[in-house]
């Protein structure tokens, strides 16, 4: 039987892009802000309502970048959680400052926003939460501590492209909003990024901050990477925007089926659609309690592993854990992360996973519960 892997990008018909590349091969403007990047970057601005955008060569760099714009001294602490991707917390790092560590909720694996008033201290500058697979986190909470202690919010919404939550777009919360364009990510640009921001002042320093800190030949004010999204990653953009929607409607389907075949069973907690948002269907994580079920998360994997199918421990181990961390953090610290980190999988979930291919995963796991 076929391989089923975790997750596939989606791309648009060659011919399409072959279309929207022969204007670079015609211009030979390869990068540098160019007309595609141009173009990509208002139509985004459009989609996400966003005041003020900014596109990347990829998420990470969104992050990283959007920290240093802020300049907060040496140092400071930004509240943030260890249950994510190692960019989040590496974002940080990189920039000198210090991740201190917040638990998560357990309905939605985002910052318990009643743990992060404990954590501020003096040194504290800013939040970053994560939209964890696109679960919105409690925005209004955050940003009533954020207001009351004056510290900047920086969403990671890596995972919530595209998401509605309360009539706004997922883009509108926070002081920025750094996104994800990977190829694993429901919208895709090859690798790519963008940050959206309020604060007009940001706006400079970021687009410096992406080209070596130039502001032009001859002044550079800042001390900048290289982070530019380049013309055939923008065309990659554009084509697969014009499909989003089709794409996300095709996950709801996957999600749904998982949702009929697997749930009612005691010992396995399905993701939860939040209320009043409306969801991209990024991903599928599942909590196999072992105490309940006799097999664990791991048994699980395994088993699905011996079937050709290949979930993800989707984040396991915590970024608090990890060896370049050695010895800095604990994750004793946020125990229902912890605890979550070993009972969690996500399932593979893409536009164009069969329904058979579903049932085929959940026959997996129905044998095994
Ligand atoms: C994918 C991801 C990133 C980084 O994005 P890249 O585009 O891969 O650099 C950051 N945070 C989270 C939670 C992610 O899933």
């Amino acid at each position: 039987m076929d391989k089923i892997l975790v997750t596939r990008p989606s791309i648009p018909d060659i011919g399409e892009y072959m279309e929207e590349v022969a204007d670079i091969f015609d211009s030979r403007w390869l990068t540098n802000m160019g007309a595609k990047h141009q173009e990509l970057q208002r139509r985004l601005q459009e989609y996400l309502e966003a005041s003020h955008i900014e596109l990347f060569t990829n998420g990470h760099m969104a992050l990283e970048l959007t920290l240093q714009a802020m300049r907060f001294e040496d140092n400071a602490e930004v509240i943030t959680t260890p249950f994510t991707f190692a960019s989040t917390t590496h974002a940080i790092v990189r920039n000198r400052l210090k991740p201190v560590f917040c638990d998560i909720r357990e309905d939605s694996y985002t910052i318990d926003e009643t743990k992060i008033e404990q954590l501020i201290t003096p040194k504290t500058r800013a939040i970053l939460p994560v939209h964890v697979y696109g679960n919105i986190c409690n925005v209004e909470a955050i940003e009533r501590i954020a207001q009351r202690y004056g510290l900047k919010v920086i969403y990671d919404a890596a995972h919530a492209f595209g998401i509605v939550y309360k009539g706004k777009s997922v883009a509108s919360f926070g002081d920025v909003s750094c996104f994800s364009f990977h190829a694993t990510k429901v919208f895709n640009t090859i690798e790519g990024g963008a940050a959206v921001y309020k604060d007009e002042s940001l706006g400079p320093k970021l687009y410096f901050l992406k080209n070596f800190g130039i502001a032009n030949a001859e002044e550079i004010p800042e001390i900048g990477a290289n982070a530019k999204m380049n013309e055939f990653c923008a065309a990659m953009g554009l084509c697969n925007l014009r499909h989003l929607q089709d794409e996300i409607d095709k996950r709801r389907i996957v999600f749904e089926r998982y949702l009929n075949r697997l749930s009612g069973i005691e010992g396995i907690i399905l993701p939860k659609i939040q209320e009043d948002a409306v969801s991209n269907y990024a991903y599928f994580p599942v909590l196999f309690l072992q105490e309940i079920l006799g097999l664990g998360r791991d048994d699980i994997f395994s088993r699905l592993e011996e079937a050709d199918i290949y979930a993800r421990k989707y984040f396991f181990p915590l970024t608090s854990e990890y060896a370049c961390y050695a010895n800095m953090f604990s994750a004793a610290d946020t125990p229902a992360a912890y605890r979550i980190s070993r009972q969690i999988l996500t399932l593979p979930i893409y536009a164009g996973l069969e329904l058979e291919q579903v049932d085929r995963i959940c026959d997996v796991i129905l044998q095994n519960t």
